[in-house]
């Protein structure tokens, strides 16, 4: 795969107008949200609100949202098997593929083990009253019985593990019923490593028309993610106007220390973890790298989808740090589906503020299971809104906090997810700057 594929229009430069994208998608961001805020103050409830809401703010946001996912398969597959492919070297594959696991599951485990330290410190749970936690349970037991559903649906386990290679390629790719029509996107990429692999076993000239085809396919999907790239503001703004017009603000303020719990442990993460990771391996300063990968982590932040943000990561790690195509196409994939920093880190401190709430007594080596499960679950969750929270109901399950009090933290979970959403894509970046570097190649910042 030629290092710099053809991408088209520049991201960073708004033709019209000169504007940066990022800093259209930050305007977009905050007039969705200071308007939702204020429609929620003064006309919450309104039919007015509620029509123009389900109308015109939730398709808006709904189209760019799709625009995005659209792509993500064949881009997906694409870049990981021209990745693959482009790397060429089994040997080398398998040095980056460890290099890569590794990193995922070690800071993965270091943020869960932020977000343990403070819940244990901070101790959020004890401070619920009884009856905001009753309220909750009645207002969201509905919802939760639901997620219940959801997380008796989901296996986890051996199951897991035999489910990546899929039977039937085709069927992992669209989806199924019990996942709303998400792919299984462990098994697409399974599908698309074994690809690319054989691709690199076979004759170049036998390989040459294949690897054309997959070129011109990536090629076209990232066409298409700069044309919905354009839609970015509209549709920032309409996926933030229907959250915050619609949102239970008082909710914050009951689960105030669950929320400043997750809240302080994601910012530790993210500036403090990733700062000092960027810095060392991949030596990069902090401060330009987060300047270079803000338009990934507005869009992050506003879908609170991994999947949806992947073909932004993607195209915006190769252009603006400058990390070579087949890195990016093997290291971020992967990255969105099993690299979960933020998830880990909130499945972590739920797990041990719903064992306060709820009276139960979680020893070390209990705490030690949650740090394990909510690694393991982090990297089987679906880079979709709320994909983790089945999972989350299973690790609850497994040390004996009730499946059901997942309600009450189901109110606030949107803005979490959003936060969380931002830091699972970061951390996606840091792994592909620190992997490019320690292949040798020069980075931009
Ligand atoms: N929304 C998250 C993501 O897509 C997954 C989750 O934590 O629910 O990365």
């Amino acid at each position: 795969m030629a290092d710099a594929p053809t991408i088209g229009a520049n991201q960073n430069e708004s033709k019209n107008s000169g504007m940066p994208l990022h800093t259209k998608i930050f305007i977009g961001l905050v007039a969705g949200a200071a308007g939702g805020i204020l429609c929620n103050t003064f006309m919450k409830n309104d039919p007015v609100l509620l029509g123009f809401i389900k109308y015109v703010s939730e398709p808006v946001g709904r189209i760019f949202l799709n625009m995005l996912i659209m792509v993500v398969i064949p881009l997906v597959f694409a870049s990981l098997s021209l990745g693959v492919a482009g790397i060429g070297n089994l040997k080398q594959l398998g040095r980056i593929g460890l290099r890569t696991m590794l990193y995922f599951l070690l800071v993965t485990a270091a943020a869960v083990t932020i977000g343990l330290v403070l819940v244990n410190t901070i101790q959020p749970g004890d401070a619920l009253p009884e009856e905001t936690k009753n309220g909750l349970m009645s207002v969201y037991g509905q919802q939760a019985a639901e997620m219940q559903g959801r997380a008796k649906e989901t296996t986890f386990g051996i199951q897991t593990l035999v489910n990546i290679v899929p039977r039937n390629p085709f069927y992992a790719m669209a989806g199924k019923e019990s996942t709303n029509g998400n792919p299984d996107m462990l098994a697409v990429i399974f599908f698309a490593l074994m690809v690319g692999v054989a691709l690199t076993l076979i004759k170049p000239e036998r390989a040459q028309p294949l690897m054309r085809v997959l070129e011109a396919i990536y090629d076209v999907a990232v066409v298409i993610i700069n044309l919905a790239m354009k839609l970015a503001p509209y549709g920032v703004a309409g996926l933030i106007f229907s959250v915050t017009a619609r949102f239970g603000f008082d909710l914050l303020k009951a689960l105030a220390w669950y929320v400043v719990t997750v809240l302080l442990g994601l910012i530790l993460h993210q500036i403090g973890t990733f700062s000092v990771l960027v810095r060392l391996f991949a030596k990069i300063n902090p401060l330009a790298f987060f300047k270079k990968v803000e338009t990934i982590m507005l869009t992050a932040f506003s879908t609170s989808s991994s999947n949806a943000t992947l073909p932004t990561t993607i195209m915006i790690s190769q252009q603006n740090l400058g990390i070579p195509a087949k890195i990016t196409g093997f290291v971020l994939p992967l990255g969105a589906t099993m690299n979960m920093n933020g998830t880990a880190l909130f499945e972590g401190v739920t797990v041990l503020f719903l064992a306060q709430v709820f009276g139960v007594q979680l020893d070390l080596g209990s705490q030690l299971i949650v740090v394990i499960m909510s690694v393991l679950t982090a990297v089987g969750a679906a880079g979709v809104p709320s994909g983790s929270i089945p999972l989350l109901i299973i690790v609850m399950q497994m040390v004996g906090v009730p499946g059901e009090g997942i309600a009450i933290i189901l109110g606030v979970d949107r803005i979490l997810d959003m936060c969380r959403t931002v830091l699972n894509v970061t951390g996606d970046v840091t792994c592909a700057a620190y992997i490019a570097r320690s292949e040798g190649y020069e980075l931009k910042a």
